[in-house]
């Protein structure tokens, strides 16, 4: 296995949690790349769920290492619980021993969270749907050059300068407009309390990766969210705060762009958490099928997920963004059922122009043409090679592959780790 970066190609939860469960099984390394623990990867194990959103997923294989890279913000409470939960659940979670965390990634605090939302309230053109985690306020910071790394905490005198300053910045505005102000030597003392325990783990983790890909280990970066999210190239302004498509695997770890495979995964159809354009969303009782048929509801917020159809458009663009040789396409089982599928294979924008390019605006306005293709009733979820699939939906399979021009070798057709084809 190259080193090899999965990415969500629209907007989050497509299913990356179980695709990369199954490719740890053969990686040395799993790496998250951004986002924060916003995110959500669900895994179904023998013992049952498991949600992890900082942690990366290499966690419940016992020989990989994980390491939580440079790009990614850290809530180091948050980490400390979540080091917990897995404990709890019997996993082996050592900071230094099977987990490591970039002393170069940034820290979320307290007051980012309040910050958020805050902002969430007062955002000009209406919410944006976040998390309400402290994503975005920490990533301003780290931007505007205020923020802290989690290399501070191991450095007391320095960690408590650094807070002051924060908070002299912060503090400046947070009491006019309602916020509680930072309180210095409470911030430090919890952050000094959760330094110790990560302590060992806080290492340069982008000189681990160079070295660990220069001896041809296996490494697997685990993306965040979703192609579509991304702080670039994604839906504006309804995105995340991070580099979630591939230019942030390099930028958020510290490893070369040469010598990376990178896999797109897509669900059979689309989905959408959280507010922006979506141009294949069904509004009436074929979405709301499909919510409940693929249980579309957050990991992370229990939100429900706006349902739509795939959109050949969409998934085409961010394959080319991403650099993705090839889509994995998850939750085929959920369509049972539902006929005619349709396929977006083209938009006609506001002007009345037809195009099959993804717009940078006014995709709002932008109406799907669609190209109709027969449903299948037959329950795929025990199918284990490609030729045993109802034919219809493997010319629904083919006909993606024909539309976004991405060879698919993977599909997956249930949760459970075993539910995979490969073709
Ligand atoms: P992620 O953020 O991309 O990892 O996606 P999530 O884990 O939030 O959401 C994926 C959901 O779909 C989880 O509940 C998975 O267990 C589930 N899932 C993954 N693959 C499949 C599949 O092929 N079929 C079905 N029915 N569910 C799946």
């Amino acid at each position: 296995m190259p080193t090899t970066c999965v990415v969500g190609i629209l907007w989050g939860d497509e299913g990356k949690g179980k695709v990369i469960d199954y490719l740890a099984a053969e990686a040395d390394f799993v790496v998250r790349y951004g986002g924060g623990h916003n995110a959500g990867h669900t895994l179904i194990l023998p013992s049952g769920k498991l949600v992890l959103h900082l942690i990366p997923s290499g966690i419940v294989h016992p020989h990989t290492r994980n390491v939580i890279g440079n790009g990614v913000v850290v809530d180091p409470l948050h980490l400390c619980t979540e080091i917990d939960t897995l404990r709890a659940r019997g996993l082996a979670v050592e900071p230094g021993g099977n987990l490591l965390i970039s002393e170069r990634a940034h820290v979320i605090l307290d007051a980012h969270r309040r910050q958020d939302h805050w902002a969430e309230g007062v955002r000009r053109g209406g919410r944006l749907g976040t998390t309400g985690r402290g994503i975005g306020p920490a990533y301003s910071d780290r931007c505007s050059r205020i923020g802290l790394r989690l290399g501070d905490l191991l450095r007391p005198d320095h960690l408590r300068r650094a807070v002051q300053g924060l908070a002299e910045q912060k503090n400046a505005w947070f009491a006019p407009v309602g916020l509680e102000p930072i309180d210095v030597e409470a911030a430090v003392a919890q952050l000094l309390a959760a330094g110790d325990r990560l302590r060992a783990g806080i290492v340069d983790c982008g000189a681990v990766l160079r070295r660990a890909h220069a001896q041809g280990q296996r490494i697997l970066l685990e993306g965040a969210q979703g192609c579509l999210l991304d702080l670039e190239h994604g839906t504006y302004p309804f995105v995340t705060s991070s580099h979630a498509s591939t230019g942030g695997a390099f930028s958020g770890t510290g490893l070369p762009p040469h010598a990376m495979r990178v896999v797109g995964i897509a669900k059979a159809y689309a989905t959408r958490v959280g507010e922006g354009p979506f141009p294949t969303e069904l509004r009436e009782a074929t979405g709301d099928r499909l919510r409940e048929a693929g249980r579309e509801y957050g990991s992370t917020t229990g939100r429900p997920r706006r349902c739509g159809w795939f959109d050949t458009v969409a998934v085409r663009y961010a394959g080319a963004v991403s650099g993705a040789g090839e889509l994995v396409l998850t939750n085929l089982d959920v369509l049972r059922g539902f006929a005619p599928l349709r396929l977006a294979v083209a938009y006609r924008l506001a002007d009345g122009t037809r195009t099959t390019e993804f717009p940078a605006f006014d995709l709002d306005a932008a109406v799907p043409e669609f190209e109709d293709l027969p449903g299948f009733t037959e329950d795929v979820r025990e199918v284990r090679r490609f030729d045993d699939l109802p034919p219809a939906a493997r010319a629904y399979v083919q006909a993606i592959e024909r539309h976004t021009g991405l060879p698919i070798r993977t599909i997956s057709v249930g949760p459970g780790r075993d539910q995979i084809i490969l073709r």
